[in-house]
């Protein structure tokens, strides 16, 4: 119907304007079928943990009492909560990326990335259970102009990432500094596993993972770098990658100098 759509206005149209109409009617398709595939994968990221879910529910049912043991129950349940956790975990991402895309951006008020950080760090440090050694490098005296709640998630992604993706023993170091032309990044780097230099562009994209499996034993959803990019571009700022297979990673988003704020020094 599109091509019959291009081909009424052509003829309506006439020559002239043939070039400008076959552009539009491709970013139409385009969109159409961006949201195509993104049905098509949420779908697909819920199906596999509601699968597993119902299958050991089918198993139980018609178990009798007697032929399970207490070990053995509490390992089905556990393994159960597990799948249902995934899925709240996608759900919730993907709640958070429709509010992001849905409403406009909040009144922007100074925010303490000091505690930002700190509190990314509380998630962080747990999750990496010793593993890591953490180098923290934050200029507590910078604040952004924003909303909070979208730099906290922005924040802890890429540091929960750096922990998710880097093995044991591994170092991840946290820098939160201005920049010489007056912007400010907040920089993430770890010694991991690193990124293929053909997967960077696509890494932001939703669903986008290079080891689907590595990532959901890890318990990653794929939306993480999405909603990151997505913080960063509603505060006038830029997500920035860069990698190494096998070196590690450096992921930072830099935010512009109208942005930042410098925080009264209460020390004084
Ligand atoms: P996920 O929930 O799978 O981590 P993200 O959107 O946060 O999803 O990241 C997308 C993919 O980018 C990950 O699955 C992983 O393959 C890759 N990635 C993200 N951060 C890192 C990192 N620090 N080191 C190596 N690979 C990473």
């Amino acid at each position: 119907s599109y091509e019959r759509l291009l081909m009424v206005q052509l003829i309506v149209y006439g020559r002239g304007q043939r070039m400008v109409l076959t552009r539009d009617v491709t970013q139409i398709e385009k969109l159409e079928t961006t949201r195509r595939d993104f049905v098509a994968n949420v779908s697909h990221e819920l199906r596999t943990p509601l699968t597993v879910l119902a299958g050991f529910l089918e198993t139980l049912k018609d178990m009798p009492d007697e032929a399970l043991s207490a070990e053995q129950r509490e390992q089905y349940m556990g393994m159960m909560l597990e799948q249902a956790q995934r899925m709240q975990a996608i759900v919730a991402d993907l709640l958070t990326l429709s509010a992001l895309e849905a409403s406009p951006s909040a009144e922007p008020h100074p925010v303490g990335m000091r505690t930002l950080i700190e509190a990314a760090r509380q998630q962080a440090e747990p999750l990496s259970a010793g593993r890591h050694q953490f180098i923290w490098n934050v200029d507590e005296t910078l604040d952004i102009l924003g909303t909070a709640s979208e730099l906290g998630s922005a924040i802890t992604n890429l540091l929960v990432n750096a922990v998710r993706y880097t093995p044991e023993g591994g170092r991840i170091t946290i820098s939160w500094r201005r920049e010489a032309d007056g912007s400010a990044r907040y920089r993430v780097v770890d010694t991991g596993i690193g990124i293929a230099a053909h997967h960077l562009p696509r890494l932001a994209e939703r669903f986008y993972r290079i080891d689907r499996s590595r990532s959901r034993e890890s318990g990653g959803t794929g939306l993480g770098l999405a909603i990151t990019k997505h913080v960063a571009m509603r505060h006038d700022g830029e997500l920035q990658i860069a990698s190494e297979l096998g070196k590690g990673s450096n992921f930072s988003i830099v935010f512009p100098a109208e942005r930042i704020s410098v925080a009264e020094d209460d020390a004084a």
